[in-house]
């Protein structure tokens, strides 16, 4: 499969190239050249394969040319048989009509580990091949950091720096990262806010002391290795509920526009997918570009769904270019008017092209307490406040009669209520326990540095912990 950037002008790469560039060199982002799509015979065939299976079958097109079938089969069985659940995302019934998909099942209780534990083996694979070391450099309010640290610790030729604001995570989140003792993880914690943080590592990405002497990793989710692992779980529920026979729709708590634009891959790929729901909490820029086309970034506002407070959508990039006709050079002037002036106007393609599969919802932290409070009392199950998000969302699409009776709503559930626990506790009284699974998290030691707020400090520690 070969890969283009969003903005035209960078090279096409193969799957290997694409995993390890991250970002393009036009600051585009990469999509593949055409999707693969399968017939609804081929998605029939499907049903009741074994989680890893599937997301090998699933994933096939997209690595060609840079993993063998057997490289992949491989692959999938150790990053998928290690889930601290059989059906690695399992399908859980609320009532009639509303489900939960349960993506927190691994080893750090968000949804993130199912992608990056995969892109952990990918780095290790890809690397070793080029005899190449790299360094990934990331910023973190929680999830992707604790995430990303497990998917890496103690893998050959690639190491961690993460950076988090000193005290502005949760003690969960701090302790799934600080905790994990490996020779090639670094944990920083920072004087400043998450924003400082992000702000040092794009610096780090255009400091010629820095990218002429390491080559840099990313792991955010402008990395598409993410998204296609994540295309896996829509087959798999969708399956489950009856497709290719049956419609489905989604709603997907929704930050980067990430895990939601994954759900858009598998309608392209022929999952009959009725309605994508994006669900955003206060900080909507992507709620207002969908449902009024207006584009333009504001303040971030904290709020109990940490993971979701955004001020842009990196991957709404992505949806831009595929439903605005794939035109590289106008995307390439729109984005960059956008980075000047932090607010664009959808064109009407783009628009419509949405319109088609997407509707959007906005929740604010009373709608999305209520959302767990219901949850809890109609149905006994506790849930996270990302996934409250979801679930007020799906709750409200059904109730506006907005989604035909008789399609079922699957709400991604993105991390275990335990991650999220003082939310949790105020919104409906009970204290979610950290399942077993991750052990002894609270006796274990941490390691971490305490570094300044200067950009300076935090480069120099990258260069002196580098291997070369
Ligand atoms: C990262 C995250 C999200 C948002 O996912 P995107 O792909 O950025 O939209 C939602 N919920 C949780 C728990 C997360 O960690």
């Amino acid at each position: 499969m070969e890969y283009i950037s969003t903005r035209g002008s960078a090279p096409a790469l193969d799957f290997e190239g694409v995993t390890l560039a991250g970002l393009a060199s036009d600051g585009g982002l990469y999509l593949p050249r055409e999707w693969p799509r399968l017939s609804e015979a081929e998605i029939r065939a499907l049903r009741g394969k074994p989680y890893p299976a599937l997301a090998a079958t699933i994933m096939r097109p997209f690595v060609a040319g840079s993993l063998t079938d057997d490289e992949l089969d491989a692959l999938c069985a150790t990053v998928y048989g290690d889930f601290g659940h059989a059906a690695v995302t399992p399908l859980v019934q609320l009532n009639e009509r509303q489900w939960l998909l349960e993506l927190f099942h691994g080893p750090t209780l968000a949804f993130k580990d199912v992608a990056l534990q995969l892109l952990g083996h990918l780095f290790e694979t890809f690397l070793a091949r080029r005899d190449q070391q790299m360094m990934i450099v990331g910023a973190t309010s929680g999830d992707t950091g604790s995430a990303a640290i497990n998917a890496v610790a103690g893998r050959d030729n690639v190491e961690i720096v993460m950076l988090h604001p000193k005290g502005r995570v949760s003690d969960v989140q701090r302790r799934q990262m600080t905790t994990v003792r490996a020779a090639n993880v670094f944990n920083l914690a920072i004087d400043g806010s998450f924003d400082d943080a992000q702000a040092h590592v794009k610096r780090m990405f255009r400091d010629p002391d820095v990218t002429g002497r390491l080559k840099l990793g990313a792991v955010n989710s402008i990395n598409w290795a993410r998204l296609m692992a994540q295309v896996v779980y829509y087959f798999y529920s969708a399956l489950q509920l009856g497709a290719p026979d049956r419609t489905v729709a989604y709603s997907v708590p929704t930050g980067n526009f990430g895990d939601v634009f994954a759900g858009y891959v598998a309608a392209q790929m022929g999952v009959p997918i009725e309605r994508l729901i994006v669900a955003t909490n206060v900080n909507d820029i992507l709620h207002r570009a969908l449902s009024e086309g207006d584009y333009s970034a504001g303040g971030v506002t904290p709020t109990i769904t940490p993971s979701m407070d955004i001020q842009v959508s990196s991957n709404f990039e992505r949806l831009l270019f595929d439903v605005g006709g794939r035109d590289g050079k106008a995307l390439g002037e729109q984005m960059a008017a956008f980075e000047a002036s932090k607010a664009m106007r959808l064109t009407n393609a783009q628009a419509q092209g949405a319109a088609a599969l997407f509707t959007s919802m906005r929740a604010d932290q009373d709608e999305t307490s209520r959302a767990l409070a219901w949850a809890y009392r109609e149905t006994g199950q506790v849930i996270d406040p990302h996934t409250g998000v979801g679930l007020h969302a799906s709750l409200a699409a059904s109730e506006a009669e907005m989604i035909a009776k008789d399609i079922p709503i699957v709400t991604l559930a993105t991390a275990h209520p335990a991650k999220f626990r003082d939310a949790v506790e105020r919104a409906i009284g009970v204290r979610p326990a950290l399942p077993a699974r991750v052990g002894d998290l609270f006796g274990r030691e941490e390691f971490f540095t305490e570094i300044g707020g200067d950009y300076e400090a935090t480069r120099d520690f990258v260069l002196e912990h580098a291997a070369r």
